[in-house]
């Protein structure tokens, strides 16, 4: 495997950052992960948007604008021989002696590689996944793409050492909660009366690229979709619940806590509301 860091396509396993890098003494860093088919990078410019407005958020001054970025990626994707891929991006604050002040005048250090894209395997797409719920004891800035993931990888595990295939997180307050507001490395979605509906993209959830593509997906299908808090409660009494993420596309999970998910015949099984947004989102890779 190849990587580009700062401009240099070299081998994933040669290459070398500064011990003094702030992503590696801080966290202080953002990244982006996108799904590449047949060579071409599905839903660029909304990746390379939020990648903007995440850099923007920490003061990190962009390194490159989007023309410069599409063409490093299409260097590496073009040095891999898989047609469909996931590029993965990062980009931190830069190299300087450790004081936590965002110290101005840094060069960020960009770092990029690609990887095959293993797709969800048949038996998952089939029968749909368990996940595990945990409490969503991360910070508040969960818009924020950032690298530190401490609190996703905690939470991941979890359901990893459950056997599950992802962590569904629940997030105390208010009368009403504990509140959904995502998986470890996915967006969470319910169905409820033949709705699509998700938690408000607030500071506890990051927005998935899959969360606009979800809605015009829904719109084309004629399915309701509403972002609206959701309790553990509206979870529990779902009828379908999905995940979304660059890797998952849309995934149906059919457990939860062991528990199978939804009602009558369909108790357990991936619904036809998971069933129509899975094809819908086949069609628009393909366009
Ligand atoms: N939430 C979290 C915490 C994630 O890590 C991811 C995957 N990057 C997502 C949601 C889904 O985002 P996307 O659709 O952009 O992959």
């Amino acid at each position: 495997l190849l990587c580009d860091l700062d401009g240099t396509l070299q081998p994933l396993a040669e290459a070398k950052v500064s011990v003094m890098d702030r992503g590696f003494l801080f966290g202080d860093g953002v990244y982006e992960a996108m799904p590449v088919y047949g060579r071409r990078i599905f839903r660029f410019d909304q990746h390379m948007a939020r990648l903007a407005r995440n850099l923007d958020k920490l003061r990190i001054p962009a390194p490159l604008d989007r023309d410069g970025w599409l063409a490093r990626i299409r260097r590496l994707i073009d040095a891999h021989a898989a047609e469909d891929q996931i590029v993965y991006l990062q980009v931190t604050r830069g190299v300087a002696m450790r004081e936590h002040v965002m110290l101005p005048g840094l060069t960020p250090t960009v770092f990029l590689f690609s990887q095959p894209m293993r797709p969800v395997p048949a038996e998952q797409r089939h029968h749909g996944v368990a996940c595990v719920t945990a409490r969503d004891l991360r910070w508040a800035r969960g818009d924020i793409k950032s690298i530190s993931l401490l609190g996703n990888v905690m939470a991941r595990q979890v359901s990893a050492d459950a056997g599950a295939a992802e962590t569904l997180l629940l997030r105390d307050g208010e009368p009403g909660g504990p509140w959904l507001t995502e998986g470890a490395s996915s967006n969470a979605w319910i169905v409820h009366e033949g709705a699509l509906l998700g938690p408000p993209m607030d500071g506890h959830v990051l927005e998935g690229i899959r969360v606009a593509l979800l809605r015009e997906l829904c719109e084309e299908e004629g399915i309701a979709f509403n972002l609206r808090p959701l309790s553990e409660a509206d979870l529990r009494a779902a009828d379908e619940v999905l995940l979304s993420s660059t890797g998952k596309e849309v995934l149906a999970v059919t457990r939860i806590d062991g528990e199978p998910v939804g009602h009558g015949a369909l108790r357990g099984k991936p619904g036809p509301v998971y069933a129509r947004l899975f094809e819908a989102y086949q069609r628009a890779k393909c366009e």
